[in-house]
């Protein structure tokens, strides 16, 4: 049995997803005219009372496209450290945007508002100007923590007085939702644009969605097509996305409860250090010296389990829908019987 915990993107469609993307009704979407890539668009919107949406490629296109759309060259973007769009997207904020990164240490990924507006530069002709503020929920690096709506509302008020926009990195959004119960609407509300990712644990193939209003979003287009992600009948890919959305929402439960009890069975080791707290579906875990990552990988690997090295002595779980009960079984075995 092979098991793989490098991320949740390595899931494969379900028979029941690909049956889905085979009977897809396609057309040119490049042309606006792919009714199923349209009818996803429209689904995702309406999810968070937006007016429209985007299908991408990837989510690094939709975060790209979100500061392209936000901010003009010169100006500054603050977010977390920890952020995707600083550790993961091949610096694209100065590449594609021409723009300045702010950075916060926050705690577990996450940034509070006194930090941020504490972070606003003032309006000098020598400094760059503060336009864009991104969180990123749940934070990724961060180890899966999560944002709560109570936390987000004073960031947003303080993001509309001082006229700065607001991105939501949200490409496992509903792993924190199924955890918090919130909604959908009201995260939408909070936000002048939001990508949410189709490919990591709702399990679809390909593809995420960049959500904002129509004169957003009509610029976004645009962006989408000179960064080369015009797609033709990408409602096949889009079929995926809505039967992701309409069946594979609540079951994240399932990969968050696994992966906050790997995070129990690890701390019992004592070549575990330190894991960090589980709040989704990654678990980050130390391994105490003089033990490192490429150790416990190769040893892991041996036993035919794979994960992912996030730091010298770091290491990544991340459990999604092909990691089934059986093999959460035979990894906490493993864990359980692994000698250093
Ligand atoms: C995976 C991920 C993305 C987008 O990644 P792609 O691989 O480009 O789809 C963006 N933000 C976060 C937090 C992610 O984990």
């Amino acid at each position: 049995m092979k098991i793989n915990l490098i991320s949740d993107t390595v899931t494969k469609p379900t028979p029941a997803m690909l049956k889905a993307m085979y009977s897809a009704e396609v057309g040119d979407d490049v042309f606006n005219d792919d009714p199923t890539v349209n009818a996803l668009q429209a689904k995702a919107a309406d999810m968070f009372g937006k007016e429209a949406a985007l299908f991408c490629p990837s989510g690094t296109m939709t975060n790209q496209i979100a500061i392209k759309c936000h901010t003009q060259p010169l100006d500054e973007v603050i977010c977390d450290h920890f952020s995707h769009i600083f550790q993961y997207e091949v610096g694209g904020y100065a590449f594609n945007s021409g723009v300045a990164i702010n950075l916060i240490s926050g705690t577990n990924g996450k940034i509070t508002k006194d930090q941020i507006e504490a972070a606003i530069k003032p309006n000098y002709d020598w400094l760059p100007r503060t336009r864009l503020v991104v969180l990123e929920n749940t934070a990724n690096k961060g180890g899966g923590s999560y944002y709560t709506l109570e936390e987000v509302r004073p960031i947003r008020q303080m993001c509309l007085d001082r006229g700065l926009a607001l991105h939501l990195d949200g490409a496992r959004l509903f792993n924190a939702l199924v955890e918090t119960g919130e909604n959908t609407l009201d995260w939408g509300s909070m936000f002048d644009s939001i990508s949410i990712c189709l490919s990591k644990g709702l399990g679809a193939p390909v593809g995420s969605l960049l959500i904002g209003n129509q004169d957003f979003i009509a610029k976004a287009r645009r962006y989408r097509k000179v960064m080369g992600g015009g797609m033709r009948q990408a409602g096949y890919l889009a079929a995926a996305g809505i039967f992701a959305l309409e069946n594979h929402v609540g079951r994240l439960r399932e990969d968050n409860l696994r992966a906050r009890n790997l995070g129990e069975t690890l701390r019992q080791q004592n070549w575990v250090s330190n894991v960090r707290p589980v709040q989704t579906n990654i678990v980050i875990f130390d391994l105490a010296p003089p033990f490192t990552a490429a150790d416990f990988l190769k040893k892991f690997e041996e036993k035919g389990v794979l994960a992912t090295a996030f730091g010298p002595a770091t290491v990544r779980f991340v459990t999604h829908l092909d990691f089934t009960e059986e093999m959460m079984s035979r990894v906490v075995e493993v864990i359980e019987k692994l000698k250093f």
